[in-house]
């Protein structure tokens, strides 16, 4: 198995050294580890995030783990980038530069509302109507439809990310997420089946099982990525990642070599 989405300590947020994430994955019998550390080019996060000045210095030190390491596990070197719309162009000449494997897109602050972070009023005890819940989600589901309309990422990271804090709406964003996934399948991007989430009050993947069905029907794939911010947490609950995709009809995952694509068969 692999996993495509660990951290490193570039981010202000993780612990551990990078060599300590890539033996971890050894040790549970990984074949293949992507570092997608965060790169958030606004201002709003930029504390949870490598600068641009250090993307160089990240990339490098990928590639020496993966000449290190690589006769024991393939290892990847990819950005979750955070998406805003003023920064798109800024974001497409950063990954050009590079021959990352794979990059993420990420919706942490639709329209500049913090759905991220615990100390957040989202994360908190902020009091929330059903009316404010909805529009919350309204907001998430319109700014990831307008990452759509962009082309420098490859796989769109913990779809359902608004559930984070376990508020969930009261009326139903089927139609929404519909949008999004046919989006998705025209433009052959991949999702990402992101564990984190079983370690939050959300308490289940991203996305969500029933859309994972819908991911399915639609003939739309997966990556498996842990979130892990530190060396531990690397393919965290990935038994139970399997187990939902096996349910939900999913025959293949995917991995990334230089931005191109492979669908490999799940072996259950
Ligand atoms: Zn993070
Ligand atoms: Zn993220």
């Amino acid at each position: 198995m692999f996993d495509y989405h660990v951290h490193t300590r570039l981010c202000n947020h993780a612990e551990g050294v990078m060599s300590d994430f890539v033996l971890r994955a050894i040790e549970i019998g990984l074949k293949e580890i992507c570092f997608l550390d965060h790169l958030t080019l606004q201002d709003q996060g930029k504390e949870l995030s490598m600068t641009p000045g250090e993307v160089p210095m990240y990339f490098q030190a990928v590639q020496v783990l993966k000449k290190k390491f690589a006769d024991r596990i393939d290892v990847k070197a990819g950005l979750e980038i955070d998406f805003s719309e003023t920064h798109a162009d800024m974001a497409a000449d950063i990954v050009n530069t590079y021959s990352f494997d794979v990059i993420g897109g990420s919706v942490h602050f639709p329209e500049g509302f913090d759905v991220v972070r615990r100390s957040s009023t989202w994360g908190n005890k902020g009091d929330y109507t059903d009316e404010d819940v909805n529009r919350v989600y309204s907001r998430y589901y319109e700014t990831m439809s307008r990452m759509l309309d962009y082309d420098y990422f490859d796989i769109l990271c913990h779809f359902d990310l608004a559930k984070k804090f376990g508020r969930k709406p009261s009326r139903s964003f089927d139609n929404e997420i519909i949008e999004i996934l046919r989006k998705v399948k025209q433009k052959d991007l991949t999702l990402e089946l992101n564990t984190s989430g079983y370690a939050h009050p959300a308490g289940e993947s991203y996305p969500a099982p029933d859309i994972i069905k819908k991911c399915s029907d639609f003939g739309i794939r997966f990556v498996l990525g842990s979130d892990a911010h530190d060396p531990k947490s690397v393919g965290r609950y990935f038994d139970k990642a399997i187990r939902l995709l096996e349910e939900a009809g999913c025959k293949k995952i995917v991995s990334f070599s230089g931005r191109k694509k492979c669908v490999i068969p799940i072996d259950f």
